[in-house]
C-alpha cells in the first residue's frame, strides 16, 4: 500500500473544498492533497440538471483567485437588470480550469479523483482508487479538512423516498430534457428550487399550464434576487439587508416579522393565501415567480408515498394519474442539515456555512482564518457554524448568526481587508457607492435598526430553537 504525506488532506472536491483550498494556498505556502469519489472537481454540479443555472449571481460564487463568468448584468429574460447566473455546464468547466491552472499548476496541490476516503480502523487516513482497487495512506502533517459534512444531495443520485409501479413513467429531473413523445402531462414533485425550476423550464417550452400537475407537500418563503446584488448594483443588497433589520427591529411576533419581511420585498411566497413553513435560501426573481404562479394544480396532500398506474398516493390522500403521465422527481436535499459542530478541532476542520447561505464564501473565509492564526478558540470565535435553515422560523436563527458574525469580522481589520479583496463577498466595494441615494438611505435604515433587530433576533431565535 503506497504512503504520501501531505500538510492538508482535504476530503471532497466540491465548491466548498475548492474555495478553501484556493484561498489557503493563496495565503500560506502549504501542501495539499484533494480525494473525490467523482470523477471532476465542482461536485454536486457534475451531477445537475441541464437546466439549472446558478440561483444568485456568479458575480460572487467559486473561488477567490478567478472571476466565474463576465460580470454582465442581464438585459432581458426573467433575470433583467440582475447579474447574469451561469449555468452548471459552465461551473463545471470553470472548477476544472481552477483545479489544472491555479491549484495543480501551484505544484502545491494533488488531486485524486475517482477515489474514496476513509478513516481505517487504525486511525489512518487512506483513499481508495474506484479504477484500480488501490489503497493509498496518507500522513497527514497538520489537518484533515472534511468538505463533505453537508454533501448535497440531488435527485440524479439518490433513492426516491416513495415506490414506483413498473408501468408508471418516472424520470429524476435530469431526464426531463429526453423526448417522451405523446403523453398526458407532467407531474412535478417536490416543493423546493429544484422543482422551480423543473416547472420554469417546462413552461418556458411551451408546456401549458394546465399540463402541469405540481405535488408540493411544502409552502417556502423564497429570498428576492433583487436584494442579493453585488457590484455596481451593491446599494441593493444593502437595501434589502436593512429593510429585514428593519422588519426584525419593528416586529411584535413571529408571523407579523414574515408579514413585513413579505410586505417589503424581502422575501416572497408562491400562493399568498398559505402560510410557508420552511425557508432553503431558494431565490428568486418577481418574474419568475409570476410565471409559476400559472401553475394551478398544485396538490397538498404532503408527500407521494407510491406512484401507481392509475393513482398516486400521498401522506393524507391519493390523487389519479395514468401510464401516459411523466412524473418527475424533483426532491432531494440541495442544502443538507447537520448539527452545528465547531469548524476548527485541533487537526480536522469542518467546513460549514456561517454566512447565510454563501457557501464559497464561508470555505474561502475558513480558509484565510486557518492561514492566519494558530489558536482554535480565536479561529471558532470568528466562525461561528450556521446550519442551512429548513424551517421558515430558521430564517430567524441564521439571520442572527450572521449578521452577528458580519459585525464581528468588519471589527476585525485583517479580515475586513480580505473582506474587502474578496470576489466572493457579495457586500465588496459597498463603501465606494457612498453617492448612491439608494445606499445612503439604506445606510441611513441599517444604522436606525441594526441594534435593536439583532435585540429581537436574539429572543425570537432563542424562543423559536
Ligand atoms: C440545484 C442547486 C443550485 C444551487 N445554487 C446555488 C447558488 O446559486 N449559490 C450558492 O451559493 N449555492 C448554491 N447551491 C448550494 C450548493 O450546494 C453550493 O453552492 C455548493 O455547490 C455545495 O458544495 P459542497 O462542496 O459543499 O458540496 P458538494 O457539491 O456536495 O461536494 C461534496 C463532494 O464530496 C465528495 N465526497 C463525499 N464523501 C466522500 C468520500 N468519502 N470520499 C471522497 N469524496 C467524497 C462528493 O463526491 C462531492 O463531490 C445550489 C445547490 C443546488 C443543489
Amino acid at each position: 500500500m503506497a504512503t504520501i504525506e501531505t500538510d492538508y488532506l482535504v476530503i471532497g472536491a466540491g465548491a466548498s473544498a475548492m474555495a478553501f483550498t484556493d484561498a489557503l494556498i493563496t495565503e500560506s505556502d502549504v501542501d495539499v492533497v484533494m480525494v473525490d469519489r467523482r470523477h471532476a472537481p465542482g461536485g454536486h454540479w457534475n451531477s445537475a440538471y441541464p437546466f439549472v443555472r446558478l440561483h444568485q449571481p456568479a458575480a460572487f460564487y467559486g473561488v477567490n483567485s478567478r472571476v466565474l463568468g463576465t460580470a454582465a448584468i442581464d438585459s432581458d429574460g426573467p433575470n433583467a437588470g440582475w447579474y447574469e447566473r451561469v449555468s452548471a455546464a459552465e461551473i463545471v468547466d470553470y472548477f476544472q480550469r481552477v483545479l489544472d491552472e491555479v491549484l495543480l499548476a501551484s505544484g502545491r496541490v494533488r488531486f485524486f479523483a475517482m477515489s474514496d476516503y476513509e478513516l481505517s480502523s487504525t486511525g489512518e487516513h487512506r483513499f481508495t482508487s474506484r479504477l484500480t482497487g488501490e489503497t493509498t495512506t496518507v500522513a497527514v502533517r497538520r489537518k484533515v479538512v472534511d468538505a463533505t459534512y453537508l454533501e448535497a444531495s440531488v435527485p440524479s443520485t439518490h433513492s426516491p423516498s416513495f415506490s414506483l409501479d413498473p408501468l408508471a413513467r418516472f424520470v429524476a429531473v435530469n431526464g426531463l430534457v429526453a423526448s417522451f413523445g405523446p403523453n398526458s402531462g407532467y407531474t412535478v414533485i417536490g416543493a423546493g428550487k429544484t422543482a422551480m425550476d423543473a416547472c420554469t423550464w417546462l413552461l418556458d417550452n411551451g408546456v401549458s399550464p394546465a399540463a402541469i400537475t405540481w405535488i408540493r407537500p411544502r409552502e417556502a418563503w423564497l429570498y428576492n434576487r433583487q436584494f442579493f446584488q453585488p457590484l455596481e448594483l451593491v446599494g441593493w443588497l444593502m437595501e434589502g439587508v436593512s429593510l429585514s433589520l428593519e422588519a426584525a427591529a419593528t416586529a411584535k411576533d413571529v408571523g407579523d416579522l414574515f408579514a413585513r419581511l413579505e410586505a417589503c420585498g424581502f422575501l416572497m411566497r408562491l400562493d399568498a393565501t398559505i402560510a410557508p413553513t420552511m425557508f432553503r435560501c431558494a431565490t428568486v426573481s418577481q418574474s419568475e415567480l409570476e410565471n409559476l404562479r400559472r401553475i394551478e394544480n398544485v396538490v397538498r396532500h404532503g408527500r407521494v408515498t407510491h406512484i401507481g398506474a392509475e393513482r398516486i398516493e400521498l401522506e393524507h390522500g391519493s390523487i389519479p394519474t395514468d401510464a401516459q403521465q411523466i412524473h418527475v422527481d424533483c426532491t432531494g436535499d440541495g442544502l443538507p442539515r447537520g448539527p452545528a459542530r465547531p469548524i476548527f478541532q485541533s487537526d480536522r476542520i469542518t467546513l460549514q456555512p456561517m454566512r447565510t447561505c454563501q457557501p464559497t464564501f464561508n470555505a474561502a473565509l475558513i480558509g484565510f482564518v486557518e492561514s492566519s492564526r494558530d489558536d482554535d478558540a480565536e479561529k471558532n470565535r470568528l466562525c461561528p457554524p450556521n446550519p442551512y435553515p429548513e424551517r421558515a422560523v430558521d430564517w430567524i436563527r441564521a439571520t442572527n448568526t450572521s449578521q452577528r458574525a458580519e459585525t464581528m469580522w468588519g471589527a476585525t481589520p485583517d479580515i475586513a481587508s480580505w473582506m474587502d479583496r474578496s470576489r466572493l463577498n457579495v457586500a465588496r466595494g459597498l463603501f465606494d457607492h457612498l453617492d448612491d441615494p439608494l445606499m445612503q438611505s439604506a445606510l441611513g435604515r441599517y444604522l436606525e435598526f441594526n441594534e435593536l433587530a439583532l435585540e429581537h433576533l436574539a429572543e425570537l431565535a432563542l424562543a423559536n430553537e
